[in-house]
């Protein structure tokens, strides 16, 4: 049987091969298997392997090698920014600001500082999801320790300006946080030039491997964290474990092939989503959730009035891609951030997240479109 046909970048992506080729050869005796930490040849051989990966990392995002920090994915690089931060700083200040939309892995963290008696304030994003400037500075006071925006949201693509965001955080000397596991490869970073304190990816969203991610940690002006983790001393004790050298070459490649790639890979997706949007508008009721003028070039999110979301998704075995709801032990919700941006709960049922990416090609937007076009046309015959 034929799989279907991949339109969820945003859940994950597949491997470069040239990835997996790099990570091949610190496994195994015939390779750099050591243990980074040992101060023998086989120790030295593979934190050289770790030495490259971590200026490949910071180069896609315009850091030095020791402001990142190697991580189990963005999940933990987020809590070790946001707890880690509010930690070390809550007997100076204890307000954190951060965005309804944000991802459950920045969300979870700021419910779990709440209980702890940290004030923790959710914006609300405009209809297109950006996050008024005015907002935020009206939400700022003196207790504010950190701001935690998400780049590019993994929902509906939309870019925050972190630009001028983090122009406003460094005048007011507030930390800023950015979840960049959408952006990193996407759209281009520069922690220097955006005034961002503290940055999280994910290799597994930039087609390195699952599992993998890095928290980038400012050095001028330091920022400072408590651990969340105790043992060897690792990443300057700010996250203790042998490191992963396959992994992390594996993240050092995928992000080496980002930067490069990115030019040329840009303009590619962006015209490929406009030919994509280009089929599905001509759908009676389609509305289109992504602001294309200030989203990442791979999104197309799109909700369909007066279809069944359920029965839509049944009807569309060929393609695999994301719906506005989530489905929890048999019962559907809408998602958080189709909520905060005011879309109805019916409508957010019958809504399609699609997110193309390296490997997408122009035959399988021709027949995602026309897949999802039949299936609409079907369910509302079938209803009259
Ligand atoms: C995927 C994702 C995460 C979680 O990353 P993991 O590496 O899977 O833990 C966090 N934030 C955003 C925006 C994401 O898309």
């Amino acid at each position: 049987m034929q799989r279907p046909l991949y339109l969820d970048y945003a859940a994950t992506t597949p491997m470069d091969t040239r990835v997996r080729e790099a990570m091949w050869s610190y496994l195994t005796l015939d390779g750099e298997f050591g243990n980074p930490s040992s101060i023998h040849a086989y120790g030295s051989a593979a934190m050289h392997a770790v030495d490259i990966a971590r200026m490949q990392v910071a180069q896609l995002i315009g850091a030095t090698p020791q402001e990142i920090i190697w991580t189990s994915g963005a999940t933990e690089a987020n809590n070790l920014a946001l707890k880690g931060s509010a930690y070390f700083y809550q007997s100076k200040k204890k307000h954190i600001i951060t965005v309804k939309t944000e991802h459950k892995s920045v969300l979870d963290p700021c419910y779990a500082l709440a209980e702890q008696g940290f004030r923790v304030e959710m914006l609300t994003p405009q209809k297109n999801g950006l996050i008024p400037l005015q907002d935020l500075m009206m939400s700022i006071c003196d207790d504010t320790l950190l701001v935690s925006i998400m780049h590019v949201n993994n929902e509906l693509g939309v870019i925050q300006d972190i630009h001028q965001i983090g122009a406003l955080t460094r005048k007011m000397g507030i930390l800023l946080h950015v979840d960049a596991a959408q952006s990193a490869g996407r759209v281009p970073i520069d922690v220097k030039a955006m005034n961002i304190d503290l940055l999280s990816l994910s290799a597994h969203k930039m087609y390195g491997p699952k599992g993998m991610g890095a928290l980038y940690v400012r050095r001028k002006p330091r920022v400072r964290l408590t651990p969340l983790m105790h043992g060897g001393g690792q990443e300057h004790g700010l996250r203790p474990g042998t490191l992963p050298t396959h992994q992390i070459v594996g993240m050092g490649v995928a992000a080496e092939i980002a930067l490069q790639a990115l030019p040329e890979e840009m303009p590619r997706l962006a015209r490929l989503r406009d030919e994509l949007w280009q089929q599905l508008k001509v759908i009676p009721g389609i509305d289109l959730n992504t602001d294309f003028a200030h989203a990442a070039a791979n999104y197309l999110n799109v909700s369909i009035a007066d279809v069944d979301g359920e029965a839509l998704l049944h009807a569309l075995p060929g393609l695999a891609l994301s719906m506005g709801s989530a489905c929890t032990s048999a019962q559907y919700t809408p998602s958080h951030v189709l909520k905060a941006i005011g879309v109805s709960d019916a409508l957010a049922m019958s809504t399609l997240r699609m997110t193309i990416g390296r490997f997408t090609s122009e035959d399988e937007i021709l027949s995602a479109s026309m897949a999802i076009k039949n299936a609409v046309l079907h369910l509302r015959q079938d209803r009259l």
